[in-house]
This record gives C-alpha cells, sequence and structure tokens, in this order.
C-alpha cells in the first residue's frame, strides 16, 4: 500500500551505520516528487530516534543515476498563484536536508552515478562525497542552463563552502557539469573510487575513520566564510564590478538564472545559514513562475530528452551502429566528419580526388588531437588509435566493407552523382548513403543514382561547421527515403554524439531557410538607415551569439546572392508571387562595391590579415543612417519574430513536423537565442511584458504591430491564425 512506499530505504548495520538508500518505487529514476520528501523526512526522524544506535550515515542510491533532480514537470505548469505553494515545497524539500546535516553523526555521500542539480545538493548536506569514476557521471549544479537556480540548498551552501567568488564563477552562474577528476579537483567531490563495488565499503571506512566529523564547516565554531563576507575589504571592492561582468558575458541578453542567483548567493552570504536558505526559496519561486524559465526548461530539458531519447526516430526498426564509413570529400567538412566518426570508433575510409588531398583531410584529426593532448585531455594512446582508424584514399576500391557513405564533395549535383556512381559497387549493397548538401534538394539528388533500388537507402545527413564542436545535425528525409533509412541515420547522429533533428525535404531545409530571413532582416534595416552599431547590438542583447553583419560577413554574401537567385527561379517556376525581401537588395549593393564577406577580405566589416576590424566607414554612405531611430525591442522582435514566423510556415508546409525539433534546430543549429527556448517556443511561450499575456495569441498580435510598422512580411498566414485561435501549440 502507499502507506508504506518509501523512496528512502534505512538499513543499519551491526556496526551502527545507516544506509540511507534513495529508490523511488514508483519511477524508473529519483526525483524529488513528494514521496521523496515525506519518505526523506520520515528517515531523518528515524534517525533522530535512533541516534544513540549510530554511528555515521551513508546516503545512497538504487538507480541508474544517483538522483536525477527537481520535478521539472510540476515547475513549468506553475503559474503565478501558484507561487506560494513553490516556496513551501521549496522550504520543506530543503528542511530534511538541514535536520539530516545537523543530525550529530556524520554523514557520507555515496555518488554511484549522476548527481546533478537537486541530486547533487543532497550531497551537499552530508560532510564527505565519494563519486565512482567513470568519465561517463556528471554532477554539479546545472540549473543556470535550465534558467532556475539551486535551491535545494545549493546557493546557501556552495556560498559557504568555496566562498561567494569561486561559487559563483565556477560553480553556480555557468551550470558546469563536472566529471570525476575535475570534480575532485575542485572539490565538488572528497574522494574517488575506481569501481561501483568500492563505493559503499568506502564510505563506511570514512566514517569508521571520522567519527568526529559531524558538522559541516559553516556550522561548526569559528567558521569564517572563504574569501570573505560582502562586508570584508577584499570583497567589498569586487562586487559592484560583477553585475558589469555578468552582463557583459551575457552581452547583455536578458537570461532569468544569473541575476537571480547573484543576488540569492551575496543576499546569502550576509546572513546566517536559515535565512540564506529561505532567500534562495523565493528567488528560487519567482524563476519558476517566470515564463523565460519555463521556456529554457523546455528546450533544454524536455526536449533535448526526448530528441536524444528518439522521439523523431520511425518506430520498429531495430537499433543500428555503424561499423566502417566513407567519407567523400576530405575538405574542410569531409576532414571535420571522418575526425567525429573516428572518434565514435568507425572505421574511417577517406576519399579524396588525390591521395594528398585525402591525406590532408585526416592531418586534421590528428591537429584536433595535438591540441587536446597538449591540455592534457588525450593520450597519445588514444589519439594514434583514433588516427589509424582513418584510412586515406584516392581508390573508390577501399570503400569495400562499408555500410555508411557520408558524402561532402563540392555542392554540384553532377559531381555528387558522380561520386555515387564511382563507390556503389564497393560498398556494401545495403549501406545507408548520405549528403552533406547544404542546399540541394535531397529528393533531386537520389534521383541522380542511377540504381533506383538504391534510393531508399539515400539521406540528407547536414552538418554544421566547425564539424568537431556544432552539436546538431540536421537530417533531412527525400521523398523516396525509407523509414529504415531515416531510423538508421538517426543512430547514426547519436552515435558520434551529436543531436538529430528530422526535417523533410524543401529548399534550404529547415535550418539554413530560417537563418535566411533572419539575417535578411538585419539587413533590410541597415537599407531604411538603422545605425549599423545598433543592429549588432540589438542582435547579441536579444540573446544571438553574434552580431547579424558580422554573422553576414562570415556566412558570405556572394552564397547569399546564389541562393536568392535559385529562389527567385524557383519561384517564377513555380508561379509564387512572393515579393522579394528587401534585404536582397542590400545583398546586391554590397557586391557591387566589392565587400562580399570575410572570405573576400571585405564586408560589413574591414579584415586586416584575416582578423576582423572596425565596420567599414563605406557603409554609411551605401546606407545613410536615418536622424530618427526605432526602439531597440522592434530591432530584436523584427529578427527574432522574422525566424519565428517563417518557422511556422515550415510547419503550415511539413518540412518540420515537431516542435522539439524546431526548437532544439533553432538553438544549437542556428543561434536562435537560447533564453527564448527556441523558434517554436518563442511563439507557443510567448508573454507580452506589458499586459502578462502568455502565448500564441499574445505572439500575433505583436507580430500584427511590427507588420504595421515594417511590411506585410510579418503578417501570420491563416493558418498560424487558426492554430492560435483552436487553442493548441504546435505538435511536440
Ligand atoms: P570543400 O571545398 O572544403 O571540400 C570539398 C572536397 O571534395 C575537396 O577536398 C575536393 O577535392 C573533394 N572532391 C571533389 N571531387 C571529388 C571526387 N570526385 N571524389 C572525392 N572527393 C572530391 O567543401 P566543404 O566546405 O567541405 O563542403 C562540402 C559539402 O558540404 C558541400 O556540399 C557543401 O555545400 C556542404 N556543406 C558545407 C558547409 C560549410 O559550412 N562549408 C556546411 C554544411 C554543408
Amino acid at each position: 500500500s502507499t502507506d508504506t512506499q518509501t523512496a528512502v530505504r534505512y538499513d543499519r548495520d551491526a556496526d551502527g551505520i545507516v544506509t540511507l538508500t534513495l529508490d523511488d518505487p514508483t519511477a524508473s529514476a529519483n526525483t524529488m516528487n513528494e514521496l521523496y520528501i515525506a519518505s526523506m523526512a520520515d528517515a531523518v526522524e528515524r534517525l533522530y530516534a535512533e541516534q544513540d544506535d549510530i554511528t555515521g550515515v551513508v546516503i545512497a542510491s538504487a538507480k541508474k543515476t544517483f538522483f536525477a533532480g527537481g520535478n521539472l514537470k510540476g515547475m513549468v505548469t506553475a503559474t503565478k498563484d501558484d507561487a506560494p505553494d513553490v516556496f513551501a515545497m521549496a522550504e520543506n524539500v530543503k528542511k530534511a536536508l538541514r535536520r539530516l546535516e545537523l543530525f550529530p553523526k556524520p554523514v557520507v555521500a555515496a555518488i554511484n552515478g549522476a548527481a546533478l542539480g537537486g541530486g547533487y545538493e543532497i550531497t551537499l548536506a552530508a560532510q564527505h562525497r565519494i563519486l565512482v569514476n567513470d568519465p561517463k557521471i556528471k554532477v554539479g549544479l546545472p540549473e543556470a542552463t535550465l534558467g532556475l537556480l539551486p535551491g535545494g540548498g545549493g546557493v546557501t551552501r556552495a556560498v559557504r563552502k568555496w566562498g561567494l567568488q569561486t561559487a559563483l564563477m565556477d560553480v553556480l552562474l555557468q551550470g558546469t557539469q563536472f566529471g570525476p577528476e575535475a570534480a575532485l579537483k575542485k572539490g565538488v567531490v572528497d574522494e574517488l573510487v575506481a569501481t561501483q563495488d568500492e563505493l559503499v565499503p568506502a564510505a563506511k571506512a570514512w566514517l569508521k575513520a571520522n567519527p568526529e566529523a559531524a558538522l559541516n564547516p559553516w556550522d561548526a565554531p569559528g567558521y569564517k566564510m572563504p574569501g570573505g563576507t560582502p562586508k570584508s575589504p577584499a570583497l567589498a571592492g569586487f562586487l559592484p564590478a560583477f553585475p558589469a561582468l555578468l552582463r557583459k558575458q551575457l552581452k547583455g541578453a536578458d537570461y532569468p538564472a544569473p541575476r537571480a542567483i547573484l543576488a540569492a548567493a551575496v543576499e546569502g552570504a550576509q546572513v546566517d545559514f536559515d535565512t540564506a536558505s529561505r532567500i534562495e526559496s523565493r528567488y528560487l519561486t519567482n524563476l519558476i513562475i517566470n515564463q523565460g524559465s519555463k521556456n529554457m526548461i523546455q528546450a533544454f530539458f524536455f526536449d533535448l530528452q526526448a530528441i536524444n531519447s528518439g522521439s523523431l526516430r520511425p518506430q520498429g526498426v531495430a537499433p543500428y551502429k555503424a561499423a566502417k564509413v566513407g567519407v567523400l570529400g576530405a575538405g574542410m567538412m569531409g576532414a571535420g566528419i571522418a575526425y567525429v566518426c573516428a572518434r565514435a570508433g568507425m572505421e574511417v575510409v577517406l576519399k579524396d580526388v588525390a591521395i594528398e588531398n585525402a591525406e590532408k583531410g585526416k592531418a586534421y584529426s590528428q591537429g584536433i588531437n595535438e591540441k587536446a593532448i597538449s591540455r592534457g585531455k588525450l593520450t597519445e594512446e588514444k589519439s594514434q588509435e583514433l588516427l589509424d582508424r582513418i584510412k586515406p584514399t584516392a581508390d573508390p576500391a577501399d570503400l569495400a566493407g562499408c555500410d555508411l557513405v557520408i558524402e561532402a564533395v563540392f555542392e554540384d549535383p553532377a559531381l555528387k552523382a558522380k561520386v555515387f556512381a564511382e563507390i556503389l559497387p564497393h560498398v556494401n549493397p545495403d549501406a545507408l548513403l548520405c549528403s552533406n548538401t547544404s542546399t540541394l534538394p535531397i529528393t533531386g539528388l537520389a534521383e541522380g543514382i542511377e540504381d533506383a533500388s538504391k534510393r531508399p537507402n539515400f539521406i540528407g545527413l547536414h552538418f554544421f561547421s566547425p564539424v568537431d564542436k556544432m552539436p546538431l545535425v540536421e537530417i533531412i528525409s527525400g521523398q523516396e527515403t525509407s523509414d529504415e533509412a531515416l531510423a538508421k541515420a538517426y543512430d547514426v547522429v547519436l552515435q558520434i554524439r551529436k543531436t538529430p533533428i528530422v526535417v523533410n525535404d524543401s529548399r534550404g531545409f529547415y535550418t539554413s531557410r530560417v537563418i535566411g530571413f533572419m539575417v535578411n532582416e538585419g539587413m533590410a534595416m541597415l537599407a531604411e538607415g538603422v545605425a549599423p552599431y545598433s543592429i549588432e547590438r540589438a542582435t547579441t542583447s536579444a540573446g544571438y551569439p553574434a552580431p547579424v553583419l558580422q554573422l553576414s560577413d562570415e556566412l558570405n554574401l556572394e552564397l547569399m546572392a546564389k541562393i536568392a537567385k535559385a529562389t527567385r527561379e524557383a519561384n517564377e517556376r513555380d508561379g509564387n508571387l512572393d515579393t522579394e525581401h528587401p534585404g536582397i537588395a542590400v545583398v546586391e549593393k554590397m557586391l557591387e562595391a566589392g565587400r562580399a564577406g570575410r572570405l573576400r577580405g571585405a564586408g560589413f566589416y574591414d579584415y586586416v590579415d584575416g582578423k576582423r576590424g572596425s565596420i567599414w566607414a563605406g557603409l554609411a554612405d551605401l546606407f545613410p543612417v536615418a536622424e530618427e531611430q526605432p526602439p531597440i525591442e522592434d530591432i530584436r522582435d523584427r529578427m527574432l519574430f522574422a525566424e519565428a514566423l517563417e518557422t511556422a510556415k515550415t510547419f503550415e508546409e511539413g518540412v518540420i513536423t515537431s516542435a522539439a525539433a524546431a526548437n532544439i534546430g533553432s538553438i544549437m543549429g542556428i543561434g536562435f537565442p537560447p533564453n527564448t527556448g527556441g523558434a517554436a517556443q518563442f511563439m507557443t511561450g510567448y508573454e507580452n511584458k506589458a499586459t502578462g499575456e502568455i502565448g500564441l495569441n499574445a505572439f500575433l498580435a505583436r507580430a500584427d504591430e511590427l507588420a504595421e510598422k515594417y511590411g506585410d512580411r510579418f503578417r501570420a498566414t491563416p493558418w498560424l491564425r487558426e492554430l492560435a485561435a483552436s487553442g493548441k501549440g504546435f505538435p511536440a
């Protein structure tokens, strides 16, 4: 019955050591649900009742992860009216932990698996933390990355443990997830053991060796906060600059968590533990009811988790693991693709027209490895193993036995058809055939394969540059692509430790199509006389990683003109009467002026020896700055709305079919501001700051406002209006 159910098992051994085992019987992972809260409270009361017979306490876990953390499902549904309940619940979670911390016998945390957020906060109440030394296990307080703060005592204890400066910079604000070695170095854990079997014995050994260690430093007499309190001279000089530093680091973008964390830490450092803890709960409550935090939780927790566990993968196809991959073209992309495949343990055949090109492509992996070795992140031996898996060649016959092919030759359909024809006689008959094209429709490329029976195996695998760093891969399903090929491609992307999104074939797919609208909007504003510096600053303060004109220089204006031309021709062919975006005229003017971007050493910015200088002085002659300037919110919103409205069209056309794919694809692929939760969440989680109205209708009202001021391209389509009226959102 539920009365006897517990999420915290209690066992006392012959030595008087109690092991509290976190093991929620109702779920596969431990979370801070009501059962946990009640169970932990009961367990702690029992410790106090039996304290004379107890010598120490081990906190252990029976699940794969030590403890998964807070109950995020509950958090995203909490409204402003729920604030008192949220606060009460946070206080409740902490009460038992505080009682455990003050228990007059030592407590040790035996961490067998990931302890992030709420999980790590439990261990902070102990006097000693032991972790299994498995690099896959991460510990730390990543709340900031979800728009939250560690409100289970994490801020209060971290500040007391490390001092304000270290706690903020190294543990709290970045939300760093530490592997075992880094955790030990930082004092995030105190001891490592090699295997799971050694964990609980090591915990008990520590208790036996430290029977007096019952108090955490901050509860012991004579405690002084490391680095001083905010009133001490050392910190008093530094703290006032901190908010400005933080702003600079975030490029002025509005993130909900960092300011709250900073405030909770600094205010909490000036008062006693229990007051600090209440201050922390209050800031946490404010974040939980904040829409910005909910948007981030949606993308960085729910969407990411769904995608990584296969939500966009066709069901019923057996799991696939590629063994040997042929990479065609050893240029910038091919070299990077070869590296990530070899890193994931695949045999790689890297083919180019000449062996010298292929070898140069392989040297790219060597370069990455040498850097990693010099930083102590890779051993010579592992590096050599990785390099030994890459075979450079110019001979198609070397692709014998490949079960996967990824093509990355020049962007030319005839050439792509030719290289596939060359290798098809050699690779496995059922090999998955992928193209890394960034602009050519997949269905058309598939038709270039002469043997029609192979076309269902053909699929787009769109990587981003630089391949070794960018986390996203856009999978493009062509008209003839089979479910089996799609499922295999999905597994391959996860195998190389990247995040897949799945889209249907269309011009520009999802990511390239949508980013084009943001870039065009930036340029259109220039033509209207908006000051270039304002445009640049508005982009980064919206949360985009790079200013839009700078980005345009990187993307190259010649390429944009080429894409605009192809779009124009396609529109004429299809009788599509869309008016051309005003940004395209700016591209053409810049090209006439010989300013195509970084590659040509001249664009919106000047470049000296490949290094970006200041904004080109001649820009003001081409596009004079108007006397009257628009509000910065409008500049920001024009870019955000341009991308969001185009995202809505990709849903309408069936190019993208999942909000998670749009959110993750826009954030990880094309730098849509992370603080929005992604391009779909930006619409459905849109908050009108003036009225407090939240949702698609509020988004449409603002879009109409922009349309009045800046043109009909900001008018939503009837399809999106109907979706809003129906009260539904995009498919998950
Ligand atoms: P690149 O010019 O750096 O490399 C192309 C390579 O293909 C060259 O090394 C060339 O020698 C080789 N090649 C040409 N003919 C060949 C043949 N018959 N057999 C084997 N190799 C041959 O180009 P890139 O930037 O790596 O782009 C490659 C593909 O990836 C293109 O389709 C491009 O659109 C796409 N892409 C590029 C980016 C990017 O940011 N550059 C991003 C996504 C996708």
